[in-house]
């Protein structure tokens, strides 16, 4: 790997709105593309990369029971949509020369592979990114919590998590001009400020295992490998 690099391994965590571009649903081909080459950025530097993307582009098991259906049942949709969005950036990887497997929580033998520890372990040692997909592969956890969950099993030595904005602030940017960016944060605090990281869940096992969660933006192209770097805008919460 290029020296300097703040991680040899990491985990990128993707919401599945972040592949669906203005279509406002869905994946949308040319963002996913973009999503890729920063991956492939990061690949070239010669970092170990697992990847873990949400579902919320196609389904959210937590609205559809609020509209009634049974919770089970419509979170096990959700954990299917994230099996959808891990093969679509998974053709958008392979497009462009990075090797790559699929590894899913819920075994689905005839389209990728079930995910076994040992085995994601030696892909990632030969180079391959690892996308995990089926969430945890339980019903009411998030991929958050999926994506905190395989860090820890994988060693990753901090979660990545890409948004739409360039780390956590003390209050919305997007309504509030005056709102601060935190460069550090604690997890406490954000839990007691109820900062938008994560869900709590995936914030608490974070912190009872010191996993540090680096909020950055996906909009800038080089977002990546900047916070790699450690140069550019991110937030740390540690
Ligand atoms: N989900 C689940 N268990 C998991 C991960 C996900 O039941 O371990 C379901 C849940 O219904 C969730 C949906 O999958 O709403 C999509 O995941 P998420 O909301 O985390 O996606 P994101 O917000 O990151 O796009």
């Amino acid at each position: 790997a290029e020296p300097g690099l703040l991680y040899s391994r990491i985990l990128l965590k993707l919401s599945g709105e972040a592949l669906m571009g203005d279509q406002g649903f869905g994946l949308e081909p040319a963002t996913v593309d973009r999503l890729a080459r920063q991956v492939k950025a990061a690949h070239d530097l010669g970092i170990e990369i697992c990847l873990v993307i949400g579902g919320g582009n196609i389904f959210r098991g937590l609205s559809a029971a609020a509209e009634g259906m049974e919770r089970t049942q419509a979170d096990y949709m959700g954990m299917l949509a994230t099996v959808m969005n891990a093969l679509g950036m998974q053709s958008a990887l392979e497009r462009i020369g990075v090797p790559t497997r699929v590894q899913s929580a819920i075994p689905m033998a005839s389209v990728c592979e079930p995910y076994i520890r040992r085995r994601a372990m030696r892909h990632l040692e030969k180079g391959r990114v690892v996308i995990f997909a089926a969430g945890t592969g339980n019903p009411y956890f998030t991929t958050d919590t999926a994506a905190t969950l395989r860090a820890m099993e994988m060693g990753a030595s901090a979660i990545l998590k890409g948004t739409q904005v360039d780390g956590v602030y003390d209050s919305d940017p997007r309504t509030n001009p005056a709102a601060q960016r935190f460069s550090e944060v604690s997890y406490h605090e954000v839990l007691t400020r109820n900062l938008k990281v994560m869900d709590a869940s995936a914030i608490a096992l974070a912190r009872d295992n010191a996993l540090p969660i680096v909020v950055f933006s996906l909009h800038e192209d080089g977002g990546l490998t900047d916070v790699l770097r450690g140069r550019g805008r991110f937030t740390r919460v540690g």
